[in-house]
């Protein structure tokens, strides 16, 4: 199965993947994006336009 990551030394905060995918990525307190479920049954065209859409390409989505 896939697993999206997100590298936590990449991040910048901007709130990209958040607003492109909610039911998987939200900005905590530590203005850091974080993959916030691991059921991502049906939400794979909305975590590969996130990692698209990335300006740090700091979101990985592969196989684990
Ligand atoms: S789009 Fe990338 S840089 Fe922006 S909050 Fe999400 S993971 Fe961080």
């Amino acid at each position: 199965m896939k697993i999206p990551k997100v590298d936590p030394n990449k991040c910048s905060g901007c709130g990209n993947c958040e607003a492109i995918c909610p039911e998987v990525f939200e900005l905590g307190d530590d203005d850091q994006s974080h993959v916030i479920t691991n059921d991502f049954g049906g939400l794979e065209a909305c975590i590969e336009a996130a990692v698209e859409n990335c300006p740090e390409d700091a979101i990985t989505y592969e196989e684990e």
